[in-house]
């Protein structure tokens, strides 16, 4: 296969988890890279203000990150969560609900700056790979093929990819010139980040090898361990709750009613609600990811997605390894390889982006619900007994690459069975799931447990 690309500079805008591992990518296809980014560099700046941000990364993130060789490094930073830990109000024992049986059915929480600190590194030891921090585009002009940046500068481009998250401005671009259209659609439930610290020693004060939730309904709160000891708390809830948080008084009242035991992990609670920011969440749906082989979108600038799921990641990673493999088939059409990669990601970004909003009740609600325990149960034991036809909708969003579209019309098939087998006893439920269409291999890198499963905190 040919694979030297007819253009040789290749611009990338944002230097997120995609476009660093775009430049990793694009660097071995030969192209001189500059990737310029509006933030300082986080590995010479703490740009989360101290705290740590964390991330549920799982097979469709870990195998372009074996693809592009960093997955050792990701290793030593990254903590396996073997389940959801269900805490229910007034039980003092959650119960760990695992995600699955398989060695390899385990995610892992892993902070989000560091690994985009290993994805930098890699980056410029190829040696073709430039970025420029604090260098915020503006406008993009393709009848002239220049960048403008916030400051003012001016620069040239031959190939343009951008990755520049949710509010990307070369999708904007793309838009000012009718090659893309796109609306973001908002949820009405807003989130806040808090930090649960550690023991004085430095050891975690719950388990670290579970992603912990508090289930309330309308709200919740979630949380993933950091090797340092620490926990990132994520609450989630409409935006009248948090409306009605807006004193001190409120948010204690608040938390000790709702999450009493979180109160006593986290005494300062009320301060760190007031001093962090409030997150708006939102699904992106975009038409026309590219223009004329010249430019094309890539991650959570062509699909974002509310992070229900924990795919947003894995899944712009996921893109940015089928860009690479359309781009090397068709070197020489580029205008067509990101077509292809359009037509190939699309159905399966919306999939991803309806589950990912299904699995918000799920997690607020289902996991408490004795009909959704009943009925995953059910689908565990049935892949159990049939593990070549049947797999839990989340098993094959977290543990699988088979395409999103085709995960989420298998759910939608199996769901509908189990439904009729737990309201009707006499139904053969073994037979109907012999009779779904056997499931597609796993990719041959998602094949092997590549990341430490059984140990407790990395070293
Ligand atoms: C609360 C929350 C929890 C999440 N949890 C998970 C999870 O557990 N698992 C998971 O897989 N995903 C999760 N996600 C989603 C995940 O964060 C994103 O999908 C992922 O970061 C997308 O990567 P990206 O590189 O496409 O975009 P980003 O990470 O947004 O990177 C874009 C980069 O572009 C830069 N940039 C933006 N504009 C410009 C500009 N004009 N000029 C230059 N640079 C620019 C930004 O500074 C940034 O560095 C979560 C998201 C949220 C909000």
């Amino acid at each position: 296969m040919n694979t030297t690309p007819t253009n040789t500079s290749a611009t990338i805008i944002g230097a997120g988890q995609a476009g660093a591992t775009l430049a990793i990518y694009l660097a071995r296809q030969g192209f001189d890279v500059t990737i310029y980014e509006s933030r300082p560099d986080l590995r010479r700046t703490d740009i989360d203000a101290g705290r740590s941000i964390n991330l549920a990364l799982a097979t469709r993130g870990i195998v372009p990150l074996i693809d592009v060789g960093v997955i050792d490094h990701v290793d030593a930073i990254t903590i396996p969560m073997r389940g959801r830990m269900v805490h229910t109000p007034g039980d003092p024992t959650p119960d760990l609900l695992p995600y699955g049986s398989k060695a390899h059915e385990v995610i892992h929480s892993v902070s989000r700056s560091d690994l985009n600190a290993i994805l930098l590194d890699e980056a410029e030891a190829t040696g073709l790979v430039t970025i420029e921090f604090e260098c915020a585009l503006d406008s993009v002009d393709f009848a002239a093929s220049t960048l403008t940046f916030a400051d003012g500068r001016s620069e040239p481009f031959d190939l343009l990819f951008g990755a520049d998250g949710a509010g990307s401005r070369v999708r904007n671009a793309l838009g000012a010139i009718g090659a893309s259209t796109y609306e973001t659609e908002w949820l009405d439930h807003d989130y806040k980040e808090l930090t649960l610290s550690a023991n004085p020693d430095g050891t975690h004060r719950i388990d670290p090898n579970a992603l912990h939730i508090w289930p309330r309904g309308e709200f919740m709160l979630i949380a993933l361990a950091n090797p340092e000891g620490d926990f990132t708390v994520t609450f989630f809830a409409p935006k009248s709750t948090f409306a009605a948080l807006s004193t001190p008084a409120e948010i204690d009242s608040f938390f000790a009613d709702e999450f009493p035991e979180v109160t006593s992990l986290i005494p300062d609670v009320a301060d760190q609600f007031a001093s962090n920011p409030t997150g708006r969440l939102g699904t992106l749906w975009a038409n026309g990811w590219s223009y004329d082989g010249r430019a094309v979108l890539v991650g959570d600038a062509a699909h974002a997605i509310v992070p229900f799921h924990g795919q947003g990641m894995n899944a712009a990673l996921e893109s940015v390894r089928a860009l690479d493999r359309h781009m090397r088939a068709s070197p020489d059409d580029l205008a067509a390889a990101f077509a292809n990669y359009e037509a190939e990601r699309k159905p399966d970004a919306d999939a991803i982006a309806e589950m990912a909003l299904d699995n918000y009740v799920e997690m607020r609600s289902g996991v408490v619900d004795p009909d959704y325990l009943t009925k995953r149960q059910l689908a565990l034991d049935l892949e159990a007994r049939h593990p070549n036809h049947i797999s839990p909708r989340y098993n094959m969003v977290m543990f699988s690459t088979m395409p999103y579209a085709e995960a989420q019309r298998r759910a939608h098939e199996q769901a509908e069975l189990i439904s009729v087998a737990v309201h009707d006893p006499s139904y053969d439920i073994d037979t109907a799931v012999t009779a779904l269409s056997p499931l597609p291999h796993l990719d041959p890198l998602a094949d092997t447990t590549v990341l430490s499963v059984t140990s407790g905190v990395p070293t």
